[in-house]
């Protein structure tokens, strides 16, 4: 199980701001499916290995290359990547055609590959039981191969190559950059989701990000398909019908942390796990966030929230609104990682023994 770093999918479309100023509107799109991500129904994917040092050894050739996995049906490709291609591919993965091709929207690009840059320093060699660094899949960063996108230098090629090397650092180590597409209104904390301890994953208030319309989404089950899809998990398993969800902790974000589910018996589990399985049982669209109230009616639950993903980390949502409203770069990963620096990855540390 791992945490994954990338959004869920993120569309964006372009609406008019009531000032008239092009914008850009986050949409949740649907996700690749990960083959490389925990067991169905088991939860949050959420061990993070600990950060390398910046300075990962480069090749005889002095270049780092990525050895990437792309899981297809007839099992797993395998890239060999020079690290700022794979940061290329991942970033016109990552970001929507329409914020690729926004002038005003560049500096999210280079956001998104100074984050994706870091990422994969950080967890070269994930994958090493399988004989990759990074895997392709919503689990690591999704990427576009690079045949698909060989063409005239775009705004994303520009972007990469202006960030060159740059990787944000904390104590002199590449951080676990983890983002997702919108926290709604406020991110969540790494000790918050999974127990973790970096100081640079905090929960922060995010102001631009709540300001967005079409945050707000709602879902609904009845309590017979919300405890097959729970059945996946012995830890989660409440027997034939979910009677009753009571949320018992939230964080300093709003979002839950701890629910109890009451069917034949009553468990008590991490909101993320059981978001996770219901995003198995019914879908990415389902329970998009943890940051949710439940009602009952009858025998349905109706989930009403706001953000989509983890939370944890990077808001892509609003760091394009801060992008957008002349926030540098450097400011807005700054904002999402307190107490780091964007650096050359050459010019910090040793890579850890
Ligand atoms: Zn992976
Ligand atoms: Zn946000």
């Amino acid at each position: 199980m791992a945490l994954s770093a990338t959004s869920v999918g993120t569309a964006f479309v372009r609406r008019r701001s009531p000032a008239g100023r092009a914008a850009l509107l986050l949409l949740p799109g649907l996700a690749a499916a990960c083959a490389f991500g925990g067991a169905p129904g088991a939860g949050p994917r959420v061990t993070v290995t600990p950060p390398r040092a910046v300075s990962p050894a480069p090749s005889a050739d002095g270049v780092l290359t990525l050895r990437v996995g792309i899981a297809g049906e007839r099992g797993v490709r395998i890239l060999d990547l020079p690290l700022e291609d794979y940061v290329l591919a991942v970033v016109r993965a990552e970001l929507p055609s329409g914020v690729l091709a926004d002038p005003a929207a560049a500096g999210m690009l280079e956001v998104q590959a100074i984050v994706s840059r870091t990422f994969a320093i950080a967890n070269l060699g994930r994958h090493r039981a399988e004989g990759f660094d990074v895997c392709g899949g919503t689990h690591c960063q999704v990427l576009r191969p690079p045949d698909a996108a060989r063409a005239a230098p775009d705004e994303a090629a520009r972007a990469v190559a202006a960030t060159r090397s740059l990787v944000i650092a904390h104590e002199g180590r590449a951080i676990q950059a983890l983002f997702h597409a919108a926290c709604g209104g406020h991110t969540a904390s790494g000790a918050s989701v999974w127990g973790g301890s970096e100081p640079y994953l905090a929960a922060v208030p995010d102001s631009f990000c709540s300001r967005l319309p079409a945050q707000a989404w709602t879902f609904e089950a009845d309590g017979a398909s919300l405890a097959r899809a729970l059945a996946s998990s012995p830890a989660m398993d409440v027997g034939t019908g979910l009677a009753r969800i009571d949320i018992t902790e939230r964080d300093v974000s709003g979002r839950v942390t701890r629910v109890a589910l009451t069917g034949s018996r009553t468990v008590s589990v991490r909101a993320e796990a059981f978001r996770g399985a219901l995003r198995t049982a019914f879908g990415e669209r389902s329970l998009r966030s943890t940051r949710f109230t439940v009602a009952q009616d009858g025998r349905r639950f109706i989930f009403q929230g706001t953000g989509l993903g983890h939370g944890v980390g990077l808001c892509q949502a609003g760091a394009l609104e801060r992008i957008l409203a002349g926030v540098s770069p450097a400011d807005v990963i700054a904002h999402y990682f307190p107490g780091t620096r964007v650096m050359p990855a050459d010019g910090v540390g040793r890579p850890a023994p």
